[in-house]
């Protein structure tokens, strides 16, 4: 193996120094990356398994380092005991997958005193579907997706009846929310419909939101999405790579047999769009699964609406409220190498492979290309954390941030982005969260953070301002 690295690595610097095309150079480099990644994970995997079953530790000292938190968050006695919601991101769940484990690794539970709520919403669906099934989880009552919206899209426009699991959410009673990946771009879609009193029968306003964090969210899109790669376009899906096609293929196969059973650890959340079986009976069905006439290719209604210029319309529309806490975690583990970006032997394996093709392949797809950029803006575009580069993860393009490190300790303003850099991947802190010790402290310390922010003044207060 170590040999095999060693060729490679040679083989790179004479191809690089003979003057062959930097993507030849890249993809070799990337393969050495991939190889140690592989070995490392192997190694790690293997440490786990004597550790576990031998009690004994191959090396006490090989610890992943992921991920870092850079600021102490330093408090005392909580100020609110409001519930705190995590939204998972795509191909997420939440609590309601009873047989999943879960998505937070634990994290629901770290907290004896606040209340942290975990609801499952489409693992795939657009950022408003999601927004607005998010919406009725907590308040309770049947999810309507808007009749407009539904008749853009081609959905149904009622969903599931919820109960509800915060029924008292209001202004007087905000939510802590934190999002993961995608998780984050709901919350924001959320953000916005409340602002724009958009469920009916609710006098809903941003302030029914008292902080907003969120962690690794394409916010600003992820540009490889709309590469030829996959295809998916700014506006519907109408050049799909084969890989696109094959990939919604798949989804369309799954929601037409509509098992019960795995819904248990997942459960798609198509109902909206009737593409089962037991909604279109067997014929219907079929026919529609071969012609691939989801109506989410025209509109867009999915969750590839993350590619950059649909992400940045959407984000866009989101007006920052005086009101509200908002934090962003960018997670990165990428490094600079031979005048190269190329991800760290760090990073998961899969994502070693995810994070090389999107600089090979994803940039300048939607962005006018690289050399429209200034160097500083091109590096934030190609540093990544394996699936959202630095520059989508920040905040929406235009709203107003702050660095975390440039803040006193006791300042915590409202209204502006307050943005701290986490060294990890993709799924370093949720989804598939290895380090369960650095991943403990990263929850621990942000409910402490949530739970330290002043209480919200009343309504009345409020609309006097
Ligand atoms: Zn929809």
């Amino acid at each position: 193996m170590v040999l095999s690295m060693w060729f490679v690595f040679a083989f790179a610097a004479i191809v690089y120094g003979a003057g062959y095309s930097r993507q030849c150079c890249y993809g070799l480099l990337l393969l050495l990356v991939f190889m140690l990644s592989i070995a490392r994970s192997s190694f790690r995997l293997l440490s786990d398994w004597i550790h576990h079953f031998g009690e004994m530790r191959y090396s006490k000292d090989f610890e992943l380092k992921k991920p870092h938190v850079r600021k102490k968050w330093d408090v005392g006695d909580p100020k609110n005991l409001y519930p705190i919601v995590l939204v998972h991101g795509v191909f997420g769940w939440g609590t309601e997958q009873m047989l999943a484990p879960s998505y937070w690794a634990g994290a629901e539970s770290l907290d004896a005193q606040a209340r942290i709520l975990s609801p499952s919403i489409g693992p795939v669906s657009s950022a408003h579907d999601r927004a607005v099934e998010l919406f009725y989880k907590l308040k309770g009552g049947k999810v309507d997706y808007g009749d407009d919206h539904s008749k853009e899209c081609g959905h149904a426009r009622f969903g599931e009846e919820c109960e509800g699991l915060h029924s008292t959410w209001s202004e007087e009673h905000p939510v802590h929310f934190i999002g993961h990946s995608y998780g984050g771009n709901t919350i924001l879609m959320l953000h916005h419909l409340l602002a724009e009193k958009f469920f009916p029968g609710h006098d809903t306003n941003p302030a029914w939101i008292k902080s907003v964090t969120t962690i690794a969210s394409p916010v600003n899109g992820i540009p490889f999405f709309s590469s030829r790669f996959w295809g998916f376009s700014h506006h519907g899906f109408k050049r799909l790579s084969v890989l696109g096609l094959l990939g919604t293929r798949l989804l369309h196969l799954i929601a037409f047999l509509d098992l019960t059973g795995p819904k248990a650890f997942i459960d798609l959340r198509f109902d909206h769009w009737g593409l089962s079986w037991r909604q279109r009976g067997v014929l219907g069905g079929l026919q529609s699964l071969l012609r691939h006439d989801w109506a989410a290719f025209d509109s867009g209604d999915f969750c590839m609406d993350v590619n950059v210029v649909s992400t940045q319309r959407l984000m866009r529309a989101v007006a920052i409220s005086p009101h509200v806490y908002y934090y962003s975690f960018t997670q990165k583990l990428t490094v600079d190498f031979l005048g190269f970006v190329l991800p760290s032997p760090r990073m998961m394996p899969a994502l070693v492979v995810h994070c090389g093709l999107s600089i090979l392949f994803g940039f300048p797809a939607s962005l006018g290309g690289p050399d429209e950029h200034d160097h500083a803006t091109l590096r934030e575009w190609l540093h990544s954390d394996g699936v959202v580069p630095i520059r989508g993860q920040r905040c929406p393009e235009g709203h107003p941030f702050v660095e975390s490190a440039s803040l006193p300790d006791s300042d915590t303003p409202k209204g502006i982005w307050i943005v701290d850099e986490i060294e990890s991947d993709h799924l370093g802190i949720a989804g598939l969260p290895w380090d369960l010790g650095q991943h403990h402290k990263f929850y621990g310390d942000l409910y402490q953070n949530c739970k330290a922010l002043s209480p919200s003044p009343s309504s009345q207060h409020l609309r006097n301002k």
